[in-house]
C-alpha cells in the first residue's frame, strides 16, 4: 500500500483529501490546528458557541458545505489533528503531537499548507497591544476574545476590511481603518479584479458596511509610528492629503496580506522563482501543482488564491497525484479547475497591485525600528552589516551576521522585509537580495522533539 500524506486541514487540504477517498485511497491529513477547516473557514471551539452566520456573512454556506465535506471523510482518511510537520528529509515528515515527536514516511506527499500574514517593522509594532491582521482574526474567531476595545486597524489588503468588519460585528469599538494605499491604484487593478465579479462586489460591500457604520477609513496613508509606553496608545499617520494626524486606540490589528507558507514545500524538494507582482519567491510547480518527485502543492501555501483556489487546486493536485500513480482519473474534469484555479489567481494579482507592499515604507525605516521581533535586531544594525567594508548584498549572509531571521519564527515574518531592506540599501534588484533559505525546525518545537528524531 502506497503512504499517500496531505499536510493541512484547509480548504485544500480537505478537498484533495476527498478526491484521493474518491479514488479508493486511504490517505493520511496532518493538521496542526485541532478541528479542520484552515484559516478562512476555522471553526471555533463549541463551547464558545460563536455565531458562525454572523461571523462567515456571505461565506457561511460554503463555510457549512466544507465542514459537512470534512465530517463525511472522517472515517475514511486517517486524520491527526494537533499535529505539526516540522521538518521533512527522504521522504519522511518529522512530527511533534503535543509535544511528542513522532514520524510519517510518504510515498507521495501534498502540501496544503495555508498562508500567513505578510508584515513590515514600524517604530512601535513590538508593543503590546499590536497583533498582526491574521492572528487578531483569528483570536476573534478561535477564542472569541477581542484584542482591545478601541482597535485601529492599519496597513492594507481586504484582510483589513474583512477583520475590522467582524471586529465592529462582535462589538469592538473600531477607532479607524487606515489603509495605506490609495483609491487610485483600486482603481487601476479593477481589470484583474473583475476576473472574480463576486469577491470585488464582496470587498466593496465591506467598505460600504464600515462607511455605514461610521468609522472613519482612511485611504494612501503612510503610517508614522505606534506610540506608547508600556502598551499601545495611539498610531501616528501621515493622511493621504499629507496631514499629520494621531490616532488614539489600545489596539492595533496590523499587516499587509498574506504570504504563502512554503517552508516545508522546500524541505521536500521544491524550487524557487521570484514572482515581481507579489515581490515573493514561489514554489515552481505546473498547472496541476507538481512541483518534485512525488511532491504536489495545493491553496494558499503554493499561490495565494482565497478559498475557492484552494479548493480547486487541491483536486487538482489529488488528480495529478492519482495520474502520476498510474491510477484512473477523470482528465475530463481537469480544464475547468485548471480554469477556475487561473482565474482566481489572476484576480489575486490584482489585489497585489490594488493593496501593493509598502516598499517605500521599507526604504524610509528609521534606523532604530525593530526589525526582526525574534532577536530584537533593529534595521540600522542590518544597514550597518551591509555598509561595513566586504559588508554582505544577500539576505542569508546579513542572517549570519546579524542574527535577523535566526529566531523562533525563522525568518517567516521579518524576511519580506529584510529582503527590501538589503535591495535598498545595496542599491540592488530586489530579486538580487535573494531569499532567506529554510531550515527545520519550521516552527518552534520542544527541544527533546528534535532530539528523539532517528539519525
Ligand atoms: C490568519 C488568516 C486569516 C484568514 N482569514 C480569512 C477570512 O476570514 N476569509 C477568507 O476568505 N480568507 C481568509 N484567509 C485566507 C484563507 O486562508 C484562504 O484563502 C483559504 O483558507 C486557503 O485555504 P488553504 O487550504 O490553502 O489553507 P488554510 O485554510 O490556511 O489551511 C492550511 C492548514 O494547514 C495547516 N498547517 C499549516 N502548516 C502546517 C504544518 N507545518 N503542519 C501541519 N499542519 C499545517 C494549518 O493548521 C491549516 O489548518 C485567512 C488567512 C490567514 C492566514
Amino acid at each position: 500500500m502506497r503512504n499517500v500524506v496531505i499536510v493541512g486541514g484547509g480548504p485544500a487540504g480537505i478537498r484533495a483529501a476527498s478526491v484521493l477517498v474518491g479514488a479508493g485511497l486511504k490517505p493520511i491529513l496532518v493538521n496542526e490546528t485541532r478541528q479542520a477547516g484552515g484559516q478562512g473557514y476555522r471553526a471555533p471551539a463549541k463551547s464558545l458557541a460563536l455565531d458562525i452566520k454572523s461571523l462567515m456573512g456571505s461565506e457561511a454556506g460554503k463555510y457549512q458545505r466544507l465542514h459537512s465535506l470534512f465530517a463525511s471523510l472522517q472515517e475514511q482518511i486517517d486524520y491527526r489533528p494537533g499535529t505539526l510537520v516540522w521538518g521533512v528529509h527522504d521522504k519522511v515528515l518529522h512530527t511533534s503531537c503535543d509535544g511528542v515527536a513522532g514520524t510519517i514516511p510518504y510515498d507521495a506527499l501534498i502540501l496544503a499548507t495555508g498562508a500567513t500574514d505578510r508584515t513590515m517593522p514600524l517604530p512601535g509594532w513590538t508593543l503590546p497591544g499590536v497583533f498582526t491582521l491574521g492572528g487578531a482574526q483569528v483570536i476573534l474567531k478561535d477564542q472569541g476574545c477581542l484584542i482591545g476595545s478601541r482597535i485601529v486597524f492599519l496597513g492594507s489588503s481586504p484582510l483589513l476590511f474583512l477583520a475590522a468588519l467582524q471586529y465592529h460585528k462582535s462589538g469592538a469599538s473600531i477607532a479607524a481603518v487606515v489603509d495605506t494605499t490609495p483609491l487610485s491604484a483600486k482603481r487601476a487593478a479593477l481589470r484583474d479584479l473583475a476576473a472574480s465579479p463576486r469577491t470585488l462586489a464582496r470587498g466593496v460591500m465591506y467598505r460600504a458596511a464600515l462607511h455605514m457604520a461610521g468609522i472613519a477609513v482612511i485611504d494612501g496613508a503612510t503610517p508614522r509610528g505606534i506610540d506608547g509606553k508600556t502598551h499601545v496608545e495611539g498610531v501616528r499617520i501621515t493622511d493621504g492629503r499629507g496631514r499629520e494626524r494621531r490616532i488614539s486606540c489600545n489596539a492595533v490589528a496590523y499587516g499587509y496580506g498574506l504570504k504563502p507558507e512554503t517552508q516545508l514545500a522546500e524541505l521536500a524538494g521544491a524550487r524557487f522563482q521570484f514572482d515581481p507582482d507579489f515581490r515573493l519567491w514561489l514554489p515552481e510547480m505546473d498547472a496541476d501543482g507538481r512541483a518534485g518527485d512525488n511532491l504536489y502543492l495545493a491553496g494558499d501555501g503554493s499561490r495565494i488564491g482565497g478559498a475557492d483556489a484552494a479548493e480547486a487546486s487541491g483536486a487538482l493536485a489529488a488528480h495529478a497525484l492519482l495520474a502520476d500513480m498510474g491510477l484512473p482519473h477523470p482528465a475530463s474534469e481537469l480544464e475547468p479547475l485548471r480554469r477556475e484555479v487561473e482565474r482566481l489567481r489572476r484576480f489575486q494579482r490584482g489585489l497585489a497591485k490594488a493593496f501593493a507592499w509598502p516598499v517605500a515604507q521599507a526604504a524610509a525605516l528609521p534606523d532604530e525600528t525593530i526589525a526582526c521581533r525574534c532577536e530584537a535586531v533593529t534595521v540600522g544594525e542590518i544597514r550597518a552589516a551591509l555598509h561595513a567594508p566586504l559588508g554582505p548584498r544577500e539576505v542569508n549572509r546579513v542572517k549570519a551576521i546579524t542574527r535577523c531571521g535566526m529566531g523562533r519564527c525563522q525568518g517567516r515574518f521579518c524576511g519580506p522585509a529584510l529582503q527590501e531592506i538589503v535591495a535598498e540599501a545595496c542599491g540592488t534588484p530586489i530579486a538580487d537580495a535573494g531569499r532567506l533559505r529554510m531550515q527545520a525546525p519550521v516552527k518552534p518545537i520542544p527541544l527533546h522533539a528534535a532530539a528523539e528524531m532517528e539519525p
